[in-house]
């Protein structure tokens, strides 16, 4: 049974309950957590206010020599994390010992960055003044994580916010909280209360984080349904949001280009970590002209994929995270084949795998526009491709979507790269290299996709306001300053 992290120590939750936390791969329950409450909620932002005070003033400096000394445990400890995250999360260990390191380069990225506080100052309206803009931290932030990528995510907040000098509450997923709890005490050495963890679900503990009167900002990651919640939440307190949603990515593929590579590109973006990737290609739109020769490419490579535990080194794909999840995937493909799509690969549940919620990477074609598959996100292993006459259809149908995550296209045509790329809402828009992202350059969606931006320094200032600064620095009576009404003002008597 684990423990939560409140003020600088291991603590139960108020309500003496817990919850199991399931291996996916195997259906098993692995741990349990404190199944927290308002009450922990309370104790926690409370904790996290009262060491903003101190925090919030450590010179930059100091802090980066934190975040840098964090990020070494980050990677010290790098199985043991990676090894949890595949326990609780279920994607392959070899992709999680990956992310333990962007997590750790995360820290350092911000702990050097905040050190150039990126105020500025401002020429005076006046002789003899000076105007200056500081840039300066919310408070308690309230970090509410998904679990695709449990540690990652938690570290573009946690690293910018605390780099900005907030300090937090985090909240991980029901599904995932072992991983980010095995950091505990690593979070320790930034000193008491400035970070604190507390584990349940989203109406018991997200909801009252959002609601809290002393948390003010929200950093949140997750599902488009979800934001619409907090931000209702949210909204009477007037509360400062950053959202990183869901997205429906369109993924255009031109027939200029080398199909076989393409494919490459195209069947990672499709079933990396089983399609629960927010930037998923989740849309296939390809030329005409190899269309075919792309699709029977497409369907050997996926055939080709090895499922399995997670655990072992020779896997490409685990399984998805839940049983409700696998259910809802099912129901999707079997809407879309009732309407006429047609399924060339996988489609079912792994016949060798019976334990865990493996399901088996798909790939399916006649689709249209009109499917539910291809309007709405999916997050799963399930790839529907569809022909298309050139690059203005292929454009036209890639934007339509209520959403602006990412979008890919693989050319090697300049003209039609920065077509695509000027007329598709998408917060990052990759040509010929799906999925890569990059500390320093913003991440976060259009549309639906959210509101906000995490990483570079867009992901430092969403931590941060602006206060201008006005200094006159020689007093003196200026009568000419006030208004002719203001008569006793202007003469001084
Ligand atoms: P989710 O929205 O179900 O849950 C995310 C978090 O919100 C969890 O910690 C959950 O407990 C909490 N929560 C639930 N209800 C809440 C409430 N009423 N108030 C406050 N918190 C609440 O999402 P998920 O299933 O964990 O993750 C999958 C989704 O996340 C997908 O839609 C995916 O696209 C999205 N995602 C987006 C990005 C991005 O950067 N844009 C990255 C990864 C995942």
């Amino acid at each position: 049974m684990q423990k939560m992290w409140i003020d600088g120590r291991r603590v139960a939750s108020a309500s003496r309950r817990s919850f199991p936390v399931t291996n996916p791969a195997t259906e098993q329950v692995i741990d349990r957590v404190p199944r927290a409450d308002r009450r922990d909620v309370n104790r926690a932002v409370a904790a996290a206010d009262a060491a903003f005070a101190a925090w919030r003033f450590m010179p930059g400096i100091e802090r980066a020599a934190l975040m840098r000394e964090f990020a070494s445990r980050l990677r010290a400890r790098r199985s043991a994390l990676a090894r949890q995250m595949t326990l609780e999360g279920g994607k392959p260990l070899i992709e999680n010992l990956g992310e333990v390191e962007w997590c750790a380069a995360a820290f350092e990225y911000y702990g050097e960055l905040a050190r150039d506080q990126g105020g500025k100052v401002i020429s005076p309206v006046c002789r003899r003044q000076i105007d200056f803009v500081r840039k300066e931290p919310y408070g308690v932030v309230a970090a509410i994580v998904p679990w695709n990528y449990p540690l990652l995510l938690l570290s573009w907040k946690a690293a910018a916010a605390l780099a900005a000098g907030n300090t937090l509450v985090i909240k991980p997923s029901e599904e995932t909280p072992l991983s980010t709890l095995l950091l505990a005490e690593d979070f320790g050495l930034f000193g008491k209360g400035v970070v604190n963890i507390v584990t349940g679900f989203g109406p018991e503990v997200g909801e009252p984080l959002v609601a809290h009167p002393r948390t003010s900002l929200i950093a949140f990651t997750g599902s488009v349904a979800t934001g619409r919640l907090i931000a209702q939440t949210a909204a009477p307190h007037l509360k400062k949001l950053n959202l990183e949603l869901g997205g429906n990515d369109p993924f255009i593929v031109c027939d200029d280009v080398d199909v076989d590579v393409a494919v490459r590109g195209a069947v990672w973006a499709a079933f990396v970590n089983m399609g629960q990737v927010c930037t998923s290609g989740e849309r296939f739109y390809v030329f005409e002209g190899v269309y075919e020769h792309f699709v029977e490419r497409f369907v050997k490579l996926t055939g080709r994929l090895r499922l399995g535990n997670p655990m072992g080194p020779d896997i490409d794909c685990g399984p998805l995270i839940r049983e409700a999840h696998r259910e809802q995937i099912e129901r999707t493909i079997e809407e879309a084949v009732s309407q006429g799509a047609r399924v060339l690969c996988g489609g079912g549940r792994p016949p060798r795998l019976r334990r865990g919620y493996f399901f088996e990477p798909t790939v399916l074609v006649d689709v249209t526009q009109k499917m539910s598959l291809m309007r709405s996100e999916t997050f799963g292993p399930v790839a529907p491709i569809m022909p298309v006459k050139g690059i203005e259809e292929a454009v036209r149908l890639a934007d339509d979507s209520d959403y602006g995550l990412g979008a890919t296209i693989y050319t090697n045509n300049l003209e039609y790269a920065l077509y695509a790329m000027e007329n598709i809402h998408a917060g990052t828009f990759w040509i010929n290299d799906p999925l890569t992202d990059n500390d320093a350059a913003p991440f976060g969606g259009m549309r639906l996709s959210g509101m906000g931006r995490e990483l570079g320094i867009e992901g430092l200032d969403a931590f941060r306001e602006s206060k201008h600064v006005h200094m006159d620095y020689r007093i003196e009576a200026k009568p000419h300053w006030y208004p002719y009404n203001w008569g006793t003002i202007r003469k001084g008597r």
